[in-house]
């Protein structure tokens, strides 16, 4: 009988809103039943937090099963490497005590670098933009994207071939300072500056750079369980997402195949994070915003400010119409409702059942041009008005949490497996 397949369990993690639902929280409680975590899109504009013993820690590129004695963590070949912010992460979490070495971090030879030319241009852009900007966090990943996609920029295993990593970066040297110079009116990059930044960083990530793809297809082979982590959520997916509001890579479970490095793949389960009210980073439409008083409540309630950059999110009630879009988008098996404690203080809490758009009542997902004329149609479930934060049975919950729970699941057809009530690891309910 072929190996393959025997009692594995690869498991995706993945955000159904805009991100931030606590992907990194619930991916750092369910490593304990896994071998290998690859983290298999997106870049440093990641945040991830994870409380556990070891401390707080906010999460860029690292994947987070990096906490686990044990589990190997394996950056793919879809991931924005930006050698620089990895080196930066790797080195303070070893200030506090973590572990990140060669046996437990891996990172895919095939995974392409994102140049230090890449953050300088998605600043210029967003500065060109001024007030129409993206609301970029100008980390270099729409520019990092792009060049891929061009084939313009370089694979991490070159590094292991220091002569023709360094003709290929002069040609591409060659062509990005005509972007940068005739287009943006900017500095030119040198040879000089690069072969420093190859010296420093590139020379620092080096021991970490292997063939992933060998190590996921034995584990595979040996019926091991492996996590695949997500970054962002499906409202932020470049082909699914509210475009051009998205990011620029593929954040859906659909994605993990190509970016892990492990085309074979079938995922037997998809973890789909749903956090209990909304909340969006950045520009563009956010049909149940709320403002004022009220959202400045809910924003410092559930502390929502943003993991990599600081800033305050935008907030808003739970949406369902959203929701239903991204369990379907990301094919979710299950779910996990996160920040429920975070509703405790309200009396009422408000909901969005379904859009109006152009006058007309819809629970569908609307197109993204359509999304500027949608408004929410809210409707008011009661508070439970007690802390829940020390609660770990479902049942103990208070009737009206409860109620919410099944709302959400009856709402968007997809099972709530997962109930968290605080940011640690153990304040968990699991049904
Ligand atoms: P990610 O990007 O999806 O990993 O999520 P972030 O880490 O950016 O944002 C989630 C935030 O909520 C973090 O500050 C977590 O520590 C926190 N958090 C996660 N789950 C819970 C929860 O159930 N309750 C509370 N109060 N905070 C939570
Ligand atoms: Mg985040």
């Amino acid at each position: 009988m072929c190996a393959r397949g025997k009692n594995m369990n690869n498991c995706a993690i993945v955000g159904i809103n805009w991100g931030d639902e606590g992907k990194g929280r619930m991916v750092d409680l369910i490593t304990e039943n896994y071998d290998i975590v690859v983290r298999y899109q997106g870049g440093g504009n990641a945040g991830h937090t994870v409380i556990n013993d070891k401390g707080k820690f906010a999460l860029h590129l690292l994947p987070s099963g990096i906490f686990r004695s044990g589990v190997i963590n394996i950056i793919g070949n879809g991931v924005a490497l930006d050698p620089e912010n990895l080196q930066h992460e790797i080195q303070e979490l070893q200030s506090k005590g973590v572990m990140v070495t060669p046996d437990n971090l891996k990172i895919s030879s095939r995974a392409s670098l994102l140049l230090p030319w890449h953050r300088d241009l998605d600043e210029l852009e967003e500065n060109r933009l001024a007030d129409r900007k993206y609301g970029s966090t100008k980390q270099g990943i729409a520019p990092f994207y792009s060049d891929k996609y061009q084939k313009k920029t370089v694979l991490a295993g070159e590094i292991f071939h220091p002569e023709e990593l360094r003709s290929h970066l002069e040609e591409l040297l060659e062509w990005k300072n005509l972007t940068l110079t005739r287009v943006y009116g900017a500095e030119p990059y040198t040879m000089e500056k690069l072969n420093e930044w190859t010296d420093l960083y590139c020379g620092f990530i080096k021991p970490f750079i292997c063939d992933t793809e060998e190590i996921l297809e034995t584990a595979q082979e040996e019926g091991k369980n492996i996590l695949f982590e997500a970054q962002l959520g499906a409202l932020r997916d470049l082909d699914y997402g509210i475009y051009p509001y998205t990011t620029s890579s593929n954040t859906t479970a659909a994605y993990a195949p190509i970016g892990s490095g492990l085309p074979s793949l079938k995922l037997s389960e998809i973890i789909g994070v749903v956090k209990a009210y909304s909340t969006c980073v950045g520009e563009g439409p956010f049909v149940s915003e709320m403002s004022g008083e009220e959202a400045d409540k809910l924003r410092e309630a559930g502390s929502e400010y943003g993991a990599k950059t600081g800033r305050a999110r935008r907030v808003g009630a739970l949406d369902l119409v959203a929701t239903k879009y991204g369990v379907k988008v990301q094919n979710a098996t299950k779910l996990a409702l996160t920040k429920l404690d975070v509703l405790s203080n309200l009396d009422r809490i408000p909901v969005c059942v379904s859009y109006t758009v152009n006058g007309r009542k819809t629970d569908r997902f609307p197109f993204p041009t359509d999304l500027a004329d949608a408004s929410p149609v809210i409707e008011w479930v009661k508070g439970w008005n007690c802390d829940i934060s020390n609660i770990r049975h479902f049942e103990d919950l208070p009737k009206q949490a409860r109620d919410y729970v099944k709302m959400i699941e009856e709402a968007v057809g997809c099972p709530i497996a997962y109930v968290s009530v605080g940011a640690e690891r153990d304040s968990i309910i699991i049904r």
